[in-house]
This record gives C-alpha cells, structure tokens and sequence, in this order.
C-alpha cells in the first residue's frame, strides 16, 4: 500500500475522530464506528469484542456482581447472584439491595456503608444475607462507586465473594482439629494436648492427676457379630457413658478404636480413682439396646498417675497403655494400675466386697443427707437420705462401690429395711429436736428387689406407726427401669404409698425408656432430671434443648422437677430461667451427716445468692 504522510493536522484531525468514535463505542450509542480509514474500524472492533469478552466474564465469573444506579435500584445481576440468592434475576432488576438484608447488620452498619460509598470511596466487609428461601449466606463484600469524567457518581457495583463454605470449612477443620468426628469426644491429639498442659500446671502446683485408658472387650467380635453400623452406635453411647461417669472438669477422648482416654484431673488418689472406675463399670452394668437386641459390654482399664508414673503425656500415656495389657492379660473386665503396689492394696479394695457381708451387723452402715431447694425462692423443699458404708480399713464408701454387690447377694432386702428403719428414726429424732414445723419430706432411694417385695408397703406401715410419724414424712425415689419392669405392680404400689401420703420421685429421668402412657398412669410427685442433662446443660446445646423438654414434659404430667446434680451458678441460673422447680447438688450442698443438715431446718433458705 502506497502510505501517504499526514500532516500534523491531519494526525490531529483523525485522532479526535477516533476518540469521538471510541466515546461513542463505550457510551453505547452505535455498535460500529466505519471511518475512512481501516485502522480505526478494527479499533471499534476491537473494543466491541473486549466488551463482549468483559461482559461474558463478568456474566459467568463464580463472584457477586451486582449494578445499582447512583439511587441504589439494581440495574444488573449476574449469573452468581442467582444462584447464591436464589432470586431470579428479573425478580431483582429494578429493587433494592436491602432484599437481601438479614438483619444481622444494625443501622450504623449501613449507614457507614452509604456514607462510604456517597463520598467516592470503595467499601469493604464482610456481610450476611438473606436468600430468597430465608438462609443466610455470608459474603466478602466490595462496593466501588463508578465515576464519570467529571468525578460524578452514576452507579455502583458490588462485587463479593460466597464465603459460607469457606467458613463452614474453616469450622469443619477447627472441629476436627480438636474433635473426634464419630463420638464428638476429644481426639487424641487434643487429649495428649491437655495433659501436656495440665502435666504443666500441676508441676507448678504440686498437685497429682491420672490418666485412664479405657477399652471396650472382644470389640472386634461385636463388629463382625453386628457389623460397623452397629459397632459405631456402640462407640458413641459408650463414649457418653464413660462421659458420663465422670466430674465436669475431667476430660475423656477417642483414643483410637475401641479405647477411650480419660483425664482425671481433680484426683491422683488411688481410691478416689477406684470410684471412678467403678461409675465406670457400674454405667455399663445396663445393656446397650441396639433394635431387638440388648449388648452388654465390660471395659479393661489401665492407669497411670502424675507425677509418679511420669510427667508428659507421652510417659503418662504409655505407661497407662502398660496397665491395660496387664488387666487385659488378667482377665476381662478388670482394671490395672501402673503402679503394682497400688495394685496390691487395690486388689485389697476389690476384696471389700468380703467385709461387706458383716457391715450390717458390725453397724457400718449409716445414712447421709442431701437437702434440695426450690429452684427460684431458695427454700428447702426435702432432703435424700444417701447411704454410706464407714469401714474402718476403706473409710467412708459411696454406695457405687457397695450396691450391686448387695443387689447381686440379695442382702439388698436386708439393708433396704435398715435404711427405712434408720430414717424413720431420724425423722422422729429431728421431730424431737424440735424441727417439726420445719419439717420437709425425706426421700428414700429403693432398689428393684426390694420395690418388688409383697410386704413393701406393709413394713414401711408399721415403720412410720412404730417410730411415730406423719406419713407426708416420707418419700421414695424409684427408676424408670422399676416401672419398664412391672407398670401394674408400680400402679399398685405408687396408687397405696399416695394414699398415706407418701410422695413418690422418678430418679435419673432420661436415661431409661419409660413411654409416656406409664408416665401418665402413674402417680409420681417428683420427676428428677438426670445429672448428666445437667453437667452439660450450659455447654451443649443439644442438652439444654433436653432439659427444656423434660421440664415441658414434667410440666404437662402435673409433676414438679428437681434437677440433680448441680455444681455451679451457671447451671443454677440457667435452670431458674428454664421453669426448674427444684435444684440439688454439690452447688448448694453435699450429701451430709444427719446432725449437720439441721442447719437448713434451722433457716431454710440457703445464704447465698
Ligand atoms: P441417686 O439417687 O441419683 O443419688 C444422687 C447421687 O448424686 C448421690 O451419689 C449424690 O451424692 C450425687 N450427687 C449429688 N449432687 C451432686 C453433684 O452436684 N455432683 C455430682 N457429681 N454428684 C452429685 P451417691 O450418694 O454416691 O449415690 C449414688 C447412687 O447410689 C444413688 O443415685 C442411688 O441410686 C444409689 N443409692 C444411694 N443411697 C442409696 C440407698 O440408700 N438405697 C439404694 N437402694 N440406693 C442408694
Ligand atoms: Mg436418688
Ligand atoms: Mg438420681
């Protein structure tokens, strides 16, 4: 081509015509600007295709692009705000952002928002939303006002980024990082973690801890019995059953498999340990109902203590692991310390159970006392009588530890009218003392064996007769299994014991499978909310949520609640704002001798707030 020199003017003269044409181009006012000159021409092109390539990007890009005009009406939406928003695009042309709003973001929020955007800058944040089905989605947000040539503002784009996967993700892996994902108990990592930590204070402090490692036996054949599905539930009640057996601050995790570590924080004596291993044991003394089936389990346990058997968690650890092949070599069922003259004087505890046999007759025996008050006034509402073995070479030994031994041996029935007798007794010596108008009902705990018996309620007739007191004196606590086992006869004793005026308690609520209609039938005062709802009341969701049924439920079947196990205020406030009647617990008080509980008689509101 034979190129003809352009003057200065000329060059002049073609470049404003081109930026003419390019002003036009963009403001949209022709599709193709034909010049006299090529070059020009595929400038237009060129311009027309990246516009369409823009407009392409823009359209299927996985980000929030939203235009408004400088009112704030959207003008365009793209293909990722339909799908984040679930809105249609033609049901957000011509509205206002605010159909997303969610509420989650106050008045300076947004009024910071426009504020920023009003005087030309760029605003950034993170904002949740609103779909179009209620959900709420969370954005990385960022609004840039366009400007003309002149500075003015004439729309605004939006463009963010969907960060609730993100998010979700980022608690997925804080969760896992801490969490066993079946049991949702701690992992390992986590569980080695905190005894590093805890090895730590303790130095400082000079306190002991244990470390328990806790085994499911013949796991593996219970797997290939009943498959993976089932091996699985089992690994997760039994979880909750060992959680279950032990204090608030202790901590238990899915060690790998069917073993489970537990952290004993508050105790690295041995015979504190031995009653937690046995609530261990004594939690899976029940079945596991898996359908038809009923599965009965039992656990070897190992253990080591700090800072005798090491003093990291690896040491702690390994040593525990140590124990557990010696009780798993033993036999099944049995636990091992570290430790083998501890073993030597456990063994010894073990064998309690010899001395159990004369502890009736050599008056071992005795009665403590636990007061529980009403949830909102603070006022003692009764009191339950505990038993206690004193024994001069164990010491005082909790009924855990003695019970089903004497339910397996049948001296339950025995010692059972012991228990009433002796708390008729103090009844009537409390009466004397002068505590009569003071007086609250005081519950007895009975075992099946002995609700069973024909002559229950005969001798417990002639016991308030012989020791000469009201029979509102008097309650019982029974089961939930007491009434799975028999409803006619519970029907007919409960229906008796009312008819003295003997009020009746459900003890540990929610942890059998009573139905609704026995509830119903049954005429039971009290209905006490196991300790386990309530350890975790304040933690778990899922347990406040319980709680709050069982109240509910209680509730509607005209029976009061009494919440058991109440260890601190949080828990007690929190059942307070829930509508518990009643609360009792090591919060307010332990179970105590029968003389130190007459200072609740004495002033029956406790003194504290
Ligand atoms: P239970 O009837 O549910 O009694 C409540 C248990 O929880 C008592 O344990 C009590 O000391 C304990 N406890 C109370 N407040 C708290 C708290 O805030 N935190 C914790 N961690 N525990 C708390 P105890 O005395 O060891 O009795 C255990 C179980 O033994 C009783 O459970 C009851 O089933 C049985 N038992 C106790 N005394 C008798 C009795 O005289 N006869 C019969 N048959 N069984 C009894
Ligand atoms: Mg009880
Ligand atoms: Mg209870």
């Amino acid at each position: 081509m034979n190129k003809k020199k352009l003057t200065y003017k000329e060059l002049q003269e073609r470049l404003t015509q081109a930026e003419e044409a390019i002003e036009a181009l963009r403001s949209g006012k022709v599709d193709l600007i034909l010049g006299e000159n090529c070059p020009l021409v595929i400038k237009a092109r060129t311009l027309e295709q990246e516009a369409q390539k823009l407009n392409a990007a823009i359209e299927q890009t996985s980000d929030w692009v939203v235009i408004t005009n400088k009112d704030g009406t959207i003008e365009y939406v793209n293909k990722a705000v339909e799908i984040i928003s679930e809105y249609r695009r033609e049901e957000l042309i011509g509205k206002n952002p605010r159909i997303f709003k969610s509420g989650k973001h106050d008045r300076e929020f947004y009024k910071n928002l426009w504020e920023t955007i009003c005087s030309g800058n760029v605003f950034n944040a993170i904002l949740i939303n609103r779909k179009k089905t209620g959900d709420l989605f969370e954005l990385h947000y960022t609004i840039t006002p366009l400007k003309n040539k002149d500075g003015q503002i004439h729309h605004f784009i939006a463009t963010a980024k969907d960060i609730t996967e993100q998010k979700l993700l980022k608690e997925q892996m804080e969760y896992s990082a801490k969490y066993d994902t079946l049991t949702g108990l701690y992992n390992r990592k986590y569980f080695t973690e905190e005894i590093n930590h805890l090895a730590d204070n303790a130095q400082k402090q000079g306190i002991k801890f244990a470390v328990v490692l806790v085994d499911i036996d013949k796991f593996t054949a219970l797997n290939d019995t009943f498959g993976f599905e089932t091996g699985d539930e089992i690994l997760k009640r039994a979880g909750k059953r060992i959680f279950n057996s032990i204090c608030t601050d202790c901590k238990v995790s899915r060690f790998e498999a069917d073993k489970y570590g537990v952290l004993l924080s508050d105790t690295g004596n041995p015979e504190d340990i031995i009653l937690v291993l046995e609530k261990i044991r004594s939690n899976f003394n029940r079945s596991f109902k898996i359908g038809t089936e009923d599965i009965f389990l039992t656990l070897c346990m190992g253990i080591s203590i700090f800072p005798e058997n090491g003093n990291s968690a690896e040491a702690l650890i390994k040593n525990a692991e140590i124990a557990l092949s010696k009780a798993r070599s033993i036999r099944l069922n049995n636990y091992q310390f570290f430790e083998e003259e501890i073993n030597i004087k456990t063994s010894e505890f073990v064998h309690m159970q010899r001395h159990l046999f004369h502890a009736l007759k050599k008056n071992e025996f005795t009665m403590h006392y636990q007061p529980y008050f009403d949830c909102q006034t603070r006022e003692l509402k009764g009191v339950e009588a505990l038993i206690r073995w004193n024994n001069p070479k164990f010491g005082l030994v909790t009924p855990g530890m003695f019970i089903p031994f004497l339910e397996e041996t049948g001296m339950i029935l025995e010692v059972g009218k012991w228990i009433i007798r002796t708390v008729c007794k103090q009844i009537r010596e409390w009466i004397n003392k002068g505590y009569d108008k003071q007086m609250v009902p005081v519950y007895i705990n009975l075992s099946l064996a002995q609700f069973m018996q024909k002559d229950l309620t005969d001798f417990i007739e002639r016991t308030i007769s012989e020791t000469n007191i009201k029979s509102e004196y008097l309650g019982f606590e029974i089961t939930e299994s007491f009434f799975m086992h028999d409803i006619e006869h519970t029907q007919k004793i409960l229906g008796n014991l009312r008819q003295k005026g003997i009020s009746v308690n459900i003890d540990d609520f929610g942890t059998g499978y009573s139905s609704l209609s026995s509830l119903w039938k049954l005429p039971f005062n009290n209905l006490k909310i196991d300790s386990s709802f309530i350890k975790e009341l304040t933690t778990n969701p899922d347990n406040t949520a319980i709680v709050i049924t069982i109240i509910s439920l209680a509730h509607n079947l005209n029976l009061k609640t009494i919440a058991e196990g109440v260890e601190n205020e949080i828990q007690w406030q929190t059942l307070r704002i829930l509508k518990c009647d009643m609360v009792q617990g090591y919060y307010f008080s332990r179970p105590l001798p029968a003389d130190e509980v007459e200072r609740f008689f004495e002033s029956k509101i406790i003194l504290f707030t």
